[in-house]
Parts: structure tokens; sequence; C-alpha cells
């Protein structure tokens, strides 16, 4: 393998490349796609294999991730932010429950 035998831009085309199939692979297993091009990039083929490995992301997990950062608010029964201090419906300071 002589580094100087091939064009400069060789590697770096087959970064893109590589780049694109992680990205694609990504998009189709509702991850990440910039985060894939990025990986894909830097990583090459292991990128893909990580990608192709890895199980798609589905709604549900989601939905389930999104629940961990709610409350229900103990005055009107309406699902907010774990991270706000007060009921942006009703005014109730979630404070006073410590
Ligand atoms: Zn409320």
């Amino acid at each position: 393998m002589n580094i100087s035998f091939q064009p400069h831009w060789w590697g770096f085309l087959h970064s893109i490349i590589y780049a694109v199939i992680c990205g694609y692979l990504a998009k189709r297993k509702n991850r990440s796609i910039i985060g894939w091009i990025f990986g894909g990039f830097i990583l090459t083929f292991i990128g893909v294999i990580i990608i192709f490995l890895l199980p798609p992301k589905t709604d549900s997990d989601e939905e389930a991730s999104d629940e961990a950062k709610e409350k229900e608010c103990p005055n009107c029964h309406t699902k907010v932010e774990a991270s706000k201090k007060k009921c942006p419906f009703c005014g109730y300071p979630f404070d006073k429950l410590g």
C-alpha cells in the first residue's frame, strides 16, 4: 500500500461515500442523520457496520423518553415539561412539591 500511488482525494472521496451510506441508513433507522454522516466520514466502513447493526429507533421509544421529561400537574392534570417550575396552564407551582 503506497499512499502516493493514489490521488490524494481518493481517501476523502471514500469518506464521503461512507458518510452518505451512514446518513441514508441513519434516516431509515430513524436516527440522527447529521451525526451519522460525521460518523461515516470519520469511521468509514466501521461506521457503516455500526449503523447497520444498530436497531432502528422506534416512535414508541421516543414517546417513552418524552414521557420521562414530563410530569403531570397535580392541580389540572395536564402533562407539562419536567423542567418547568410552574404549570403553564393553571400556574400551579411545582417547587412546592420539592
Ligand atoms: Zn396545572
